[in-house]
């Protein structure tokens, strides 16, 4: 379904099993949330390496932007945002739409088909759902999947009520928004290039009430060595003194 908006802007409801998929993640008691961070880094860093790739052959794709491949992660306390951006291949409109409104990923697919094998079992769904507590009511004792699996960029939502990706693809002209509460749809719209990145992509969390421990910034940084260690391109750390 889609519902106009504007002339430029797109609301656009996320398929069932996405659907499902965030109401699990927004109702998640799966203690380790910080699998969201490691998602977000990886996703960026896939990005960088698919530029870098890219630009082998086509180096003007970097553009006027000669400045080294990296992550920026930056902790604003005062507006309770988390956002990791990266200067990597980015999104178009379309790409966004695409990438961050279904279940594209097979380990994503994974993960929601063994909801479903959970649900189907009604004993098995009443066993997770007395051990697991709210997780029941998502239909599922699915918790102990999301680590299995990964669920990549919808991870976001079990620590932020709002998420908006700013994004412009290397070499085109364009960018834009993508924006959602997570809770059924979300919204597409194209945005100033000067609010965007030259290229690459801009994951603003707003966290949520219950998520203060992201703002901490020697929390943030203990996570990003314990689970990012390895990206290849480096991931810097920015924050304001409170
Ligand atoms: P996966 O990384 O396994 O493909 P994700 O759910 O983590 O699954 O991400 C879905 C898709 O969204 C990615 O494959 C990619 O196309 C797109 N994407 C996510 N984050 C970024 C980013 N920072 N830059 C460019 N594309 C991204
Ligand atoms: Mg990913």
């Amino acid at each position: 379904m889609t519902m106009t908006d504007d002339r430029s802007s797109q609301k656009q409801a996320f398929g069932a099993d996405v659907a499902r998929l965030l109401h699990m993640m927004v109702h998640s008691v799966y203690s380790d949330k910080s699998v969201f961070l490691r998602e977000l880094v990886s996703n960026a860093a896939d990005a960088c390496e698919k530029l870098r790739y890219q630009a082998i052959a086509h180096p003007e794709l970097l553009g006027d932007d000669a400045s080294a491949m990296g992550i920026d992660i930056t902790i604003d306390r005062a507006r309770r945002t988390l956002t990791v951006a990266d200067n990597g291949v980015g999104m178009t409109a379309e790409e966004m739409t695409e990438a961050l409104g279904t279940i594209a990923r097979s380990g994503t697919r994974a993960f929601v088909e063994g909801l479903q094998g959970d649900a189907g079992n009604p004993d098995k769904a009443q066993d997770a759902g007395e051990e697991a507590g709210e997780d029941a009511a998502t239909g599922a004792g699915g918790a102990h999947l999301i680590g299995q699996f990964g669920v990549g960029f919808y991870a976001a939502f079990m620590v932020a009520d709002q998420v908006d990706v700013i994004s412009r693809k290397a070499g085109t002209d364009t960018a834009a928004r993508w924006s959602s509460d997570g809770k059924g749809a979300f919204t597409v719209s194209p945005v100033d290039l000067a609010d965007a990145p030259a290229h690459g992509a801009r994951v603003v969390l707003h966290l949520m009430a219950n998520a203060d421990e992201w703002l901490d910034p020697a929390n943030v940084r203990r996570h990003i060595r314990e689970q990012s260690g390895h990206v290849p391109v480096p991931v810097t750390l920015h924050f304001t003194r409170p």
